[in-house]
């Protein structure tokens, strides 16, 4: 570990939480430090052995979770988010020490919309309820509850661990469901720190953190019969492998999956304010985010003047290590992720791609010559044609085109696979109006980008994936509903047989 960083160190060894017990693994990864290459904890390899008696534990809690009182689920989720705040600088070095996220943006980012995501499902609590059933017989009494799922398998990726965590464990909890959750590999130390922080608030069993491989801990969970459902964030890919792998046991799931988020900036857009937003909305996080503003579709009239002030401030912005407050930009989160996303610009300028800024590694010095960085890129492509244009990057990596009007641009933003977000820029109310009603997408901004209150609906349509997060409605992916049917009536037809 390199000495003069502040870079997060564990205070024991990382064990996995099953039930009431922290399990050591017979084997172990490495957790590597982004900013410089160095292996700064161990990750215990869960085993599909660890599954099961993960899913048992969770099993086992749930008809006595399921019982608490809206008021016990309410104060609990409360707590757990003044734990989360009460340590905004420890959580900060963490995600800079484990993903590489600058410093600077997970105090202002991770840890607020962590805590808030509990917050507001404590305050949603008692929102979930069911419905008396208007009927046509006169004696009948037909009403509903909300019953919980049961077991919610979690699986989560490396982005934004903490955020991610909040938005399946807190409605899946508010709702009465006990939890084991399988972090990505590449952050399972955060999940690991939070399990400890709240461990004397939750039920043994109600959370369970099972670490180790997709394809082996992830794959055990997902196939896991009494997995009630499945919550995933990640790639399509993965996706389509978990959901064959669900339909041999039945189980429903909740996919919150990649994006191609495109960028519309009408000719009478404020061009500034539009480049800053655009700067956020691909820079923000690494570029390492399914709502990065990945395209950037900007009309003829102001395409020249948008470029000049775009290359203009990218090239000032300071790349570096991720625990340094002064970074602007950090490290992608490895050497795999790094080496794709250069393979990915390399493919867009073979197909007649212009790289106009980044696209090189950074010369830090030590102790960053190892550090994943690449610097803030962007491609400039008029007709939006290459794969840069279609395909998830999910790095530091936008792509300039040209249109020539509205329809162009809503042609080109919704010819993707992907529809998780997009955006206008225009200072023409009835145009944003126009365009917004238009993007084919679960989230659409007007002269913002990144926005995302919590309350708003997230999720996405086509590839990008179904079900919602962060909304009240959340709750009812995780609960179902029960008919009960009442006669009232004192007598009964005499059907069958003698009166
Ligand atoms: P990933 O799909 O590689 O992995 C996600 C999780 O699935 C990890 O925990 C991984 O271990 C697990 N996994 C992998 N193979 C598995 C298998 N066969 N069975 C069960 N589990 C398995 O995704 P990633 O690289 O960690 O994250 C990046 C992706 O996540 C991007 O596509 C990004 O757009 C998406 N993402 C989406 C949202 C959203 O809200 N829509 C948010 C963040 C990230």
């Amino acid at each position: 570990m390199t000495p003069s960083r502040p870079a997060f160190a564990p205070a024991e060894p990382y064990r996995m939480r099953i039930g009431e017990a922290w399990r050591e693994a017979r084997a172990t990864f490495a957790a590597v430090d982004p900013s410089t290459g160095e292996t700064w904890a161990r990750i215990p390899q869960g085993t599909a052995a660890d599954v099961d008696d993960a899913v048992a534990a969770a099993r086992a809690a749930f008809p006595a979770w399921r019982r608490t009182t809206p008021a016990t689920r309410q104060e609990l989720l409360w707590r757990i988010a003044d734990r989360v705040e009460a340590d905004p600088d420890r959580w900060a070095r963490l995600l800079a020490t484990e993903n590489g996220r600058p410093i600077r943006e997970a105090h202002v980012a991770d840890v607020p919309t962590c805590a808030g995501i509990f917050r507001f499902f404590s305050g949603v609590v008692r929102d979930l309820r069911g419905d008396q059933i208007p009927v046509e017989a006169p004696e009948r009494l037909v009403y509903t509850t909300r019953e919980p799922l049961g077991v919610i398998a979690a699986l989560i990726p490396w982005n934004s661990p903490i955020i991610t965590l909040a938005n399946k464990l807190a409605p899946a909890l508010a709702a009465g469901n006990t939890v084991v959750v399988k972090p990505s590999e590449l952050a399972s130390a955060s999940v690991l720190e939070f399990a400890r922080l709240v461990e004397d608030l939750l039920p043994p069993g109600v959370l369970n953190v099972v670490t180790g491989g997709g394809p082996e801990a992830g794959a055990a969970l997902v196939a896991h019969p009494d997995v009630a459902k499945i919550s995933f964030t990640g790639g399509p890919e993965t996706a389509r492998r978990i959901m064959a792998a669900a339909g041999t046991v039945l189980t429903p799931s909740i996919m919150e999956l990649g994006g191609k988020g495109a960028m519309i900036v009408c000719a009478d857009a404020d061009v500034p304010r539009a480049v800053s937003d655009a700067l956020t909305g691909i820079y923000l996080a690494n570029g390492e985010a399914c709502i990065a503003a990945s395209r950037l579709l900007v009309h003829d009239a102001v395409h020249d003047e948008f470029l000049a002030e775009f290359e203009r401030r990218a090239r000032t912005i300071v790349v570096g290590d991720a625990l340094d407050p002064r970074s602007q930009f950090g490290p992608m989160v490895s050497r795999g992720q790094r080496d794709r996303v250069e393979a990915c610009v390399a493919a867009a300028i073979a197909e007649g791609a212009t790289l106009r800024v980044g696209g090189t590694r950074p010369a830090l010095g030590a102790p960053f010559d190892d550090g994943f960085f690449l610097e803030p890129t962007l491609l400039e492509e008029p007709a939006g044609t290459t794969s840069a244009s279609r395909s998830e990057i999910f790095g530091p990596v936008t792509v300039l085109e040209r249109v020539g009007d509205d329809e162009e641009a809503i042609a080109r933003a919704n010819g993707t696979p992907y529809g998780l977000a997009a955006g206008v820029w225009t200072t023409d109310l009835a145009r944003a109006h126009r365009i917004a009603q238009r993007l084919d997408v679960g989230v659409a901004w007007v002269n913002t980008w990144f926005d995302l209150p919590i309350g708003a609906p997230m999720g996405g349509v086509k590839e990008s994936g179904f079900g919602r997060e962060t909304c009240a409605e959340t709750l009812l992916e995780y609960s179902a509903p029960r008919v009960v049917n009442i006669d009232l009536g004192p007598t009964r037809p005499h059907l069958w047989g003698d009166a």
